[in-house]
């Protein structure tokens, strides 16, 4: 056994137009990348299956599955919000995204695997219930939640959010759910504006100013997010694993460094060992510097073994 490593070549299929940060190019650089690194002969490496309808519509309405699924252009390009676009080929990353995250459900929960790491595109915890929003067009990990709750009757679930921004649609989907747990770490003020003032006994965001470093974050996952967690004492973790509060990130302006990408996996980590057997399924959300991207999905995968 050991870590899943889950993805598809239709993830770079889907193109966001020239010059945006959410491209193809990050794939192929973390593709790239990895196999010359000591950590790719280790991972299981699996292709991601195409979600299913009814696996998306236990997280999203039906009517905005449809009118994603009918919204694909054969040629050109049709916006969803201003950052989040469809193109040929559009519809099946995303579909291959969603199913990543049930693949790692399916092969942890069945024993081929420890955890799983989910690298794909477009991401998703913007995604709501009934809206596409910040490059994400349906919620991976949120589909994934709800696979392993619906699918193997696990009952509380944790969700931990290590990307800049706040999973806005994340806490949307899960707002009036006690089963899952919700933590998020993001700069503040800041892109989606959320989250600052969300009061919850099973939602725990952090915001955190721009210029924040690794001491900093890491004392908020010491002090709020981690006994929070354990507290909850999940039977399954999910991470949304996003790189973009990288030093290097162009987009937004945390300073954090790989080696704090890799306590932070190995926190999250510890928790899911005391509570969880272990269960880990990880999705790829953020991440715009692609070299510092590929550099930071190495020491996650690292820390995950
Ligand atoms: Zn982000």
């Amino acid at each position: 056994m050991g870590v899943a490593f889950i993805t598809h070549p239709d993830c770079e299929l889907h193109d966001t137009g020239f010059g945006h940060p959410e491209s193809a190019e990050r794939l192929r650089a973390v593709l790239d990348y990895l196999p010359t690194t000591k950590i790719w002969d280790r991972l299981l490496r699996h292709q991601a299956p195409l979600v299913t309808k009814r696996q998306l519509c236990r997280v999203h309405d039906e009517a905005y599955v449809d009118a994603v699924m009918a919204a694909e252009p054969n040629q050109g390009r049709v916006y969803l919000d201003p950052d989040t676009s469809m193109a040929p080929h559009s519809l099946n990353a995303a579909l291959r995204a969603s199913g990543a995250a049930t693949r790692g459900v399916d092969l942890v929960m069945s024993g081929e695997a420890d955890r799983a790491f989910c690298c794909i595109r477009p991401p998703g915890h913007h995604a709501g219930i009934r809206r596409a929003m910040g490059f994400c067009l349906f919620n991976n990990v949120a589909v994934g939640v709800r696979h392993v709750q619906d699918a193997y009757g696990l009952q509380k679930v944790g969700i931990v959010d290590f990307d800049v921004h706040h999973g806005n649609g994340t806490e949307d989907v899960f707002r009036s759910d006690p089963s899952v747990f919700y933590a998020s770490t993001f700069q503040h003020p800041f892109y989606p504006g959320t989250g600052a003032d969300t009061r919850s006994d099973h939602i725990v965001n952090v915001p955190l100013p721009a210029g924040t470093k690794g001491p900093d974050f890491r004392s908020a996952f010491e002090d709020r997010i981690l006994p929070a967690l354990d507290g909850f004492a999940p039977d399954f973790l999910f991470v949304s694993a996003g790189f973009d509060a990288h030093r290097d990130d162009p987009l937004a302006q945390f300073f954090l460094l790989e080696d704090d990408f890799a306590w932070t996996t190995a926190r999250i980590k510890d928790v899911a060992d005391s509570h969880a057997g272990g269960r880990i399924v990880s999705v790829l959300e953020g991440g715009y510097n692609t070299s510092a991207l590929a550099r930071s999905i190495e020491v996650h995968l690292q820390a995950m073994q």
